[in-house]
């Protein structure tokens, strides 16, 4: 295995590779870049295939957080950790409280947060032995609620931009969404409270049985959702839903939604320009979460829950820009997104080859 030369390495400032021979912890926490605070993100706890997967994972995540993070505006840099197990099977508190000393360790270049296979239980445990922890249930509170109402702003800008509609006005639309977890189904209530039609598809049938009870929204194949001809198209599933089979035959002309990693590869971004999608780089339109946590936590001092809504609603003007640019330059909504997150974090700093795009 290489580390150095891995290809998702990118100048990670600090690497750790945890074990703990009581609890059988084995974890890896990456700390990409510190430059604008310390390196904030979730614990992924995963069954990962081999190590060589759960580097990958762990490097590719922290990085894209630090994109994210400088986008958002916040005083933090990027950060990830993944713990290799099975969480139903392998996670105890003591685990928990053996990868919170893991953390300690690092003084605070890392701050962990709850992500895929962790919950705020898990966060609290990681809190009997580090303060550098976000999202314990003495502090922030769910997030997903956030992120569904930054993604809601970020559909209200490309609606702007793109169909001409002054004030984003969602009314009339249709919205094919995919995925009706913690961020889908909020997103859905507010595209319906705001007069938006739905198609909406999620491998839990009761999931979509829900959505069509509540908002009259029409349920659509899970295998076929991005084909399906609507104004946007929303993941709020997985990642790498964009790619070389989808973006030919996708039936949206915009794509706007919840999911980390969502061009399959970075060649994806400039495949939808070419087809004359305008997309809503995926770090840029789900910030709403870690804004949350940011304030939660006491990272933008003592402010309430209209400074957070005030910051999450900032990402429509960010995207608006995006857009223009990208418009302007030629290039992809997710190359102009990465440029102006690095003019954030590498001031006067060269563009490196492999960095997120
Ligand atoms: P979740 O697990 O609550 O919901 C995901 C939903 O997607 C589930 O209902 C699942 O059944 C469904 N799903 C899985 N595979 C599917 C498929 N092939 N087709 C259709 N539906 C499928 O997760 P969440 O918290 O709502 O997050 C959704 C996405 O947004 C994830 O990619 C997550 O990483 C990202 N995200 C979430 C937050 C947050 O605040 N929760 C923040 C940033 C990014």
């Amino acid at each position: 295995m290489t580390v150095f030369a891995a290809a998702d390495f990118d100048g990670h400032e600090q690497v750790a590779f945890v074990h703990d021979r009581a609890t059988g912890l084995r974890a890896i926490i990456a700390v990409h870049d510190t430059t604008l605070g310390p390196g904030a993100g979730g614990v992924r706890f995963w069954p990962y295939a081999d190590d060589e997967v759960a580097l990958a994972d762990a490097l590719r995540l922290s990085r894209g957080m630090t994109y994210k993070s400088a986008l958002a505006g916040l005083p933090f840099g990027g950060g990830k950790s993944v713990i290799i197990g099975d969480p139903r099977r392998d996670k105890s508190p003591a685990l928990m409280a053996a990868f919170g000393s893991a953390v300690d360790r690092l003084g605070g270049a890392y701050i962990a947060a709850e992500d895929v296979g962790t919950t705020v239980a898990d966060m609290d445990a990681i809190a009997t032995s580090t303060r550098h922890v976000a999202g314990t249930s003495a502090t922030s509170g769910d997030p997903s609620p956030w992120t569904a109402f930054g993604v809601f702003e970020a559909i209200r800008a490309a609606v702007r931009f793109s169909l001409g509609r002054a004030d984003g006005d969602v009314a009339g639309l249709t919205v094919a969404l995919q995925g009706l977890g913690a961020v889908g189904f909020a997103l859905a209530r507010r595209l319906h409270d705001a007069g938006a039609h739905l198609v909406v598809a999620d491998v839990r049938a009761e999931a979509v049985e829900r959505a069509v009870a509540a908002f009259g929204a029409r349920p659509a194949d899970a295998e076929n959702i991005h084909r399906v001809a609507a104004d946007i198209f929303a993941p709020c599933a997985l990642g790498a839903g964009l790619n070389d089979e989808t973006i030919p035959v996708l039936g949206a002309r915009i794509v706007a939604g919840s999911a980390n990693n969502q061009l399959a590869a970075a060649h994806h971004g400039a495949m939808l320009a070419r087809r004359g999608v305008l997309y809503a780089p995926d770090y840029v339109a789900n910030a709403g979460g870690i804004v949350e946590v940011a304030y939660g936590s006491g990272f933008m001092g003592a402010r309430g829950e209209d400074d957070i809504r005030r910051h999450v609603a900032g990402i429509h003007d960010t995207l608006l820009e995006i857009f223009a640019r990208a418009g302007a330059d030629g290039l992809p909504t997710a190359v102009v997104a990465n440029r102006m997150a690095e003019a954030r974090f590498r001031p006067g700093g060269a563009r490196r080859a492999g960095a997120a795009a």
